[in-house]
């Protein structure tokens, strides 16, 4: 059985609070070096069977780590996650590390810079471990698209982590990092978090620099911050979001201090339950461990209401259109001359385009790329791309219209919990269909976050996601807190 495959294991681990090992570092307890080191001893011996980390950083990790170290010696003021052992998703550049975004065409490629929330984190101190298995190019809702092999469930080996940002989720499950960035485009940060236990956050759009993110669809990607713990997550989006020249996107909105404001208690926020959300498909379990969070809502002194939003059932076919047509142009970037893999024996210039695409990309990226193309051609564009931005408006203005009359919106994550390896490789379509309670935020470009809020019987996390309006984060964390109390 799963369940004592797991115990012998012990797999599962909670990472220390961000507080706790701050007072550690600060008081001088605990060592980043020595920290830093008891990562990459676990990262060594869980790693080779969960395949959580595609390359390790350890000479920059343990310079800064010895750095922080010679900072509190010397009883000079510590940055923030001083000595916080992070893991970065592989879609995220960092200078002279390997950074495939789980392809083989990125294979070998070494960027010449750090992404803006790369350097963010390790300005603050934080102790940058290494790059984190995902989906190719974040496509997919498994990691079982990555190039490298896919990452396996620390909760349940047989299952998978989510994605496309697995390796992020089930390092912070299985404590090979504090926390870790993922990138959430439909869903990537939230559904690992939901099947792994931790939390997961979306930022609204363009609350963080998407500088240095290999991109998948720019209009849908955003960077967020993954933990054990809200408070946590909080922080760090704290200190990665921010205006960024390098990004034109990013918001000047002024950046609360959301660790803070999640401290507020959620009574009174008035919290929305689309009915959409609760349809044909969801399981039953799952549907009963996020009753029990509303239930925990209401008795933390929110007030809970029905919402509609009718256009939900459009949401899976608009993004995918989307998502598609923009990663069909962000992805013709890849042609084998400016970056990785290129094949070794073509005769012409063009034959060593189109079979360094062939073999450098996998086949879901293909199928992507194929769809996207396909979408954006002329005689189909208004009929697909046109259309699916007019509905992309219904949902964000639907989305609208409910928060001003709530506070924030709750629904499942997911509407199963972690399915088995290989359950869902076979038939795409099933795959893309288990998207739907996160692409219509990701549509939308507002805020949320994945909490957990139970379990199925067989052990299984459960995540409840709160959304929020634009730039409310703040209004998300709180909510979460309160759900998280009433697992404690
Ligand atoms: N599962 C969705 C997809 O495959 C979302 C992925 C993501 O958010 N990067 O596109």
């Amino acid at each position: 059985m799963a369940g004592e495959a797991k115990t012998a294991e012990n797999l599962v681990e909670k990472p220390q609070t961000l507080e706790a090992l701050r007072a550690g570092i600060v008081a001088g307890r605990t060592r980043a070096t020595e920290l830093a080191a008891s990562y990459y001893e676990r990262i060594e011996k869980k790693n080779p069977r969960l395949n959580i980390y595609l390359s390790l950083t350890k000479e920059r990790a343990l310079e800064q780590a010895a750095r922080m170290d010679a900072l509190a010696a010397k009883g000079d003021p510590l940055p923030p996650l001083a000595g916080i052992p992070i893991g970065i998703k592989d879609v995220l550049v960092m200078q002279g590390a390997p950074s495939t975004a789980g392809s083989k065409i990125l294979e070998g490629y070494q960027p010449p810079y750090d992404a803006t929330a790369v350097k963010k984190l390790e300005a603050a101190g934080a102790v940058l471990l290494g790059k984190l298995n995902c989906d190719e190019f974040a496509m997919g809702s498994s990691n079982e698209n990555s190039a490298y092999g896919p990452v396996l469930n620390p909760v349940d080996p047989e299952r998978v982590p989510g994605g496309s940002s697995g390796g992020s989720a089930a390092a912070v499950a299985a404590n090979l990092a504090v926390a870790t960035l993922g990138t959430d485009t439909g869903g990537s940060i939230r559904q690992p978090a939901s099947f792994c236990g931790v939390v997961g956050v979306l930022p609204t759009y363009g609350r963080v620099s998407r500088y240095g993110l290999i991109a998948y669809a720019s209009s849908l990607d955003r960077i967020g911050p993954l933990a054990g713990n809200v408070r946590d997550a909080a922080t760090l989006l704290g200190l990665i979001a921010g205006h960024d020249p390098s990004d034109a996107t990013s918001s000047p909105a002024p950046v609360p201090d959301f660790a803070a404001e999640s401290d507020k208690p959620a009574a009174g926020l008035r919290i929305g339950v689309p009915a959409e959300y609760f349809a044909e498909g969801l399981d039953s379990e799952v549907r009963a461990a996020v009753e029990s969070g509303i239930a925990a809502l209401e008795a933390a002194g929110c007030s809970v209401k029905p919402v509609s939003l009718p256009h939900t059932k459009y949401a899976v076919p608009t993004y995918y259109l989307i998502a598609t047509a923009e990663a069909s142009a962000n992805l013709a970037r890849f042609d084998g001359v400016r970056y990785g893999y290129r094949s070794p024996s073509s005769e012409t210039l063009a034959a060593m385009y189109s079979n360094s695409r062939d073999q450098g990309f996998g086949a879901e990226v293909k199928r992507r790329i194929l769809l996207g193309t396909y979408a954006l051609s002329a005689g189909y564009y208004d009929a697909y791309y046109l259309k699916a931005q007019q509905v992309r408006r219904l949902l964000a203005e639907e989305f609208l219209r409910a928060f001003a009359e709530v506070d924030a919106i709750v629904t499942p994550t997911s509407p199963v919990p972690a399915f088995r390896l290989g359950e869902k490789t076979g038939d795409p379509v099933s795959m893309y269909l288990a998207d739907i309670y996160t692409v219509t935020a990701s549509l939308a470009g507002i805020c949320g976050v994945s909490v957990p809020c139970g379990a199925t019987k067989a052990g299984l996390p459960v995540g409840m996601q709160i959304l929020a309006a634009h730039l409310k984060e703040a209004t998300a964390f709180r909510v979460a807190r309160a759900v998280e109390a009433a697992q404690a």
